[in-house]
């Protein structure tokens, strides 16, 4: 913020320095900030590095955006993707804030006046790519200008150790040695093993950097694993039941990925799907009808989602077994980043399995790593595995194991995942487990759970006939009893070390030492049996408040979202609308105390939310204003006019985001066709009114 006006040997004082929480207030709309960000902001505002690492949706860009919006000069942002960058900018931009982008989306003549944008200390926040970093121009322009503060989102990023590593991050480190003054750095990510840690410190050049960890919980997220027996019935069940909401589902290869969309799109549901074997020009499509709100749900390999802002995704299904829990809580992670309620699901089957080793056998090896460490690589990648195995298959809590993995100390029970909201009692199954154990031992130890369970079930098929197992002492054994029942029981075995699969492909079971005392009776087996089988997943309604209000707030969201050509989260997150429902505001002060309405965010829409409140709590008033053929909602956007020349309130409320956009006067004057005087004589309006700062 300039506090400052040289005007010759005067300098005048404009107005004193915001605070950190009336920047927060003022352009954020929140009144505090969350975990460990505030820590990070002081530490950057006092010119000491920081090192955030802190889980996905726990508001790291804010903890660079306000020390930005109080510094001097202009705070650069290294940030990985351009798709990401630009959402972030939307958002900036929709709360006020002057950002802009750099990167390879721009054309020349775009990327030079965006640099002398910059140069002529336009923006306050600049997102750059990795790569630009190297560009003589842009290095010209940043020598030019004071740089207070240089945040590299997504670390990790710059680590061969972690998942995505990006030669281009090793830039940044060049590039702020080339600044005359260095800039205080803070780096963000939100998953660092020590190795990581290590290499974000040392690459990055960091200066005793305040390291803050805020654990890794999510505490809005409800966790689920799910067996079914039919993966396309299920998932088709907890798609319906969250009919109209956004979700992301996983497949581990693009094939499923058709299945599975071109299945959910025929029953008319709005699903769409991304995959490394689309097109570029389909991929943004389908990435941008998703972020856009085109389309609900997107169907997905694990190719789609860095990069995704999308802060209102609802459920996160996996339909198959990720290659380990890193990847899973990252995906699963995309659900709920605004704090709402929201759903990951995992449906795991036996055979996700052997699709993980497949994937883990025939990876390529890293040429830039000596065979000893790919060998090592491998061996982790093969450990990692046997852990998110470990997770589909436990009774005990989700979120603990899960939190216990990434090093987190934790409670047993969350009461807030499929494991502890069902029902088990413990129960002493030593009878079944002998016949499961001497079943598997009679036919050879060469078959797999699938056919023991048949064998048992005294099913007659032709795969079974043609072993002639059906003449087996234990075929039939254990006649009625439910395949899922066996097949469970078969898992217990193994989760407890009586069996174990071997091979790869179709694996076959096998009885180990422990197995062989219990078939001897010399051992009890005692299983965790569920009472009540949770298929699906019980969360917070859409709005517990009112239904009716929250919808037509949304619907309003979406009008101002596809007219102003930005994601509907950009307006407002759904937490804010579902704040909207709770307070009910219907005057400008009113508007400001709900989460997330900021100044410029009061200025732009507050009428006309204040005004479809208003009309819901006088239904004769709301009925008529919805009855109207000519929905007002697409006339006026903002309730402010300029009062001269004929500008509509829509007009108006354009001329404010762009010219908070960083456009310049030459081309908002050609884009609404008027003088550049008259864009100028506009904008001392806006000025004048407080609108614009
Ligand atoms: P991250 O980069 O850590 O994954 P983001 O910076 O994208 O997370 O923030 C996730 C969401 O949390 C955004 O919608 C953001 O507006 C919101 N948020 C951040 N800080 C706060 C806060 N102090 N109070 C309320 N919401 C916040
Ligand atoms: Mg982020």
């Amino acid at each position: 913020m300039r506090s400052t006006v040289i005007d010759g040997m005067n300098t005048v004082k404009l107005a004193d320095p915001m605070n950190k929480y009336e920047v927060l207030e003022r352009y954020f709309g929140y009144r505090s900030f969350r975990r460990g960000q505030e820590e990070v902001v002081d530490s950057l505002l006092s010119g000491r590095d920081a090192l955030a690492i802190m889980p996905t949706g726990a508001g790291k860009s804010l903890c660079y955006q306000v020390p930005a919006l109080m510094l001097d000069g202009v705070t650069l942002v290294v940030s990985p993707l351009i798709s990401l960058m630009k959402d972030q900018v939307n958002a900036l931009t929709a709360q006020g804030v002057r950002a802009a982008y750099l990167n390879s989306s721009l054309n020349d003549a775009q990327f030079d006046k965006a640099l002398h944008n910059m140069a002529n200390g336009i923006y306050k926040i600049v997102y750059v790519a990795p790569e630009r970093l190297k560009s003589s121009r842009f290095i010209r322009a940043a020598k030019s200008i004071r740089i207070p503060l240089v945040a590299v989102d997504e670390a990790h990023c710059v680590s061969q150790w972690g998942q995505d590593f990006r030669p281009s991050y090793l830039n940044i480190a060049e590039f702020i040695a080339e600044l005359p003054e260095r800039p205080t750095i803070g780096a963000f990510t939100a998953t660092a093993t020590a190795e990581v840690k290590q290499d974000i410190v040392r690459i990055l050049g960091l200066h005793d950097p305040l390291q803050v960890t805020t654990g890794f919980d999510r505490p809005n997220l409800f966790f689920s694993v799910l067996r079914p027996s039919s993966k396309p019935q299920t998932l088709e069940k907890l798609v319906k039941e969250r009919n109209g909401k956004t979700g992301i589902i996983y497949c581990s290869t693009r094939k499923r990925v058709e299945e599975v969309c071109s299945s959910l799109s025929a029953k008319g549901y709005s699903a769409t799907r991304y995959h490394a074997g689309l097109s570029d020009e389909e991929r943004r499509k389908n990435q941008d009808d998703f972020v856009y709100d085109r389309k609900k749900i997107m169907i997905a390999t694990n190719a789609f989602g860095m990069g995704i802002d999308k802060s209102d995704v609802r459920y996160v299904i996996h339909y198959n077994m990720p290659k380990n829990l890193e990847s899973y809580y990252q995906e699963a992670g995309r659900a709920g980043r605004d704090g709402e309620d929201s759903d990951c699901i995992l449906m795991f089957g036996q055979q996700d399995i052997e699709t993980a080793r497949f994937f883990i056998d025939n990876t390529e090896p890293n040429p830039e790593l000596s065979d000893e460490q790919n060998d090592a690589f491998k061996k982790k990648e093969e450990e990692r595995l046997s852990f998110i195995i470990a997770y589909c298959k436990t009774k005990g809590c989700l979120r603990a194991y899960m939190l216990r993995y990434f090093g987190d100390a934790t409670d047993d029970h969350c009461e807030k995942c499929s494991n502890c909201l069902t029902n088990f009692k413990t129960v002493n199954v030593t009878v079944d487990a002998q016949k499961i154990l001497s079943c598997i031992v009679r036919t050879g130890q060469r078959f797999g759970a699938q056919t023991i369970a048949d064998v048992l079930r005294g099913k007659e098929s032709q795969w079974v006939k043609s072993f002639r197992l059906t003449e087996q002492s234990t075929f039939a054994l254990l006649k009625g009893v439910r395949q899922k029942k066996i097949k469970s029981l078969i898992d217990e075995l193994e989760a407890q070390g009586y069996i174990v699969y071997v091979g790869v492909g179709k694996p076959i079971l096998k009885v180990t030492d422990a197995g062989w005392l219990v078939l001897k009776g010399k051992a009890q087996v005692q299983a965790r049996e569920a009472l009540t089988i949770q298929t699906t997943v019980k969360t917070a309604p859409v709005s517990e408040n009112d239904t009716e209000l929250f919808e037509a707030l949304r619907e309003l969201r979406a009008k101002i979202a596809q007219k102003r050509g930005v994601p509907a989260f950009v307006i407002f997150s759904d937490s804010a609308l579902r704040d909207m429902c709770l307070k009910m505001p219907t005057t400008n002060e009113e508007f400001l105390t709900v989460n997330g309405v900021g100044e410029t965010k009061l200025k732009l829409y507050g009428k006309l939310f204040t005004d479809e409140i208003l009309a819901y709590k006088n239904p004769s008033l709301y009925a008529a204003l919805h009855d109207t053929p000519n929905d007002k909602h697409t006339k006026n956007v903002s309730h402010y006019t300029i009062p001269f020349d004929r500008w509509t309130a829509e007009e108006t409320a354009d001329l404010i985001a762009e010219y908070n956009g960083g456009k310049s006067i030459k081309e908002i004057a050609w884009g609404h066709n008027r003088t550049q005087r008259a864009i100028r004589f506009a904008l001392d309006k806006l000025r004048d009114k407080g609108l614009i700062y």
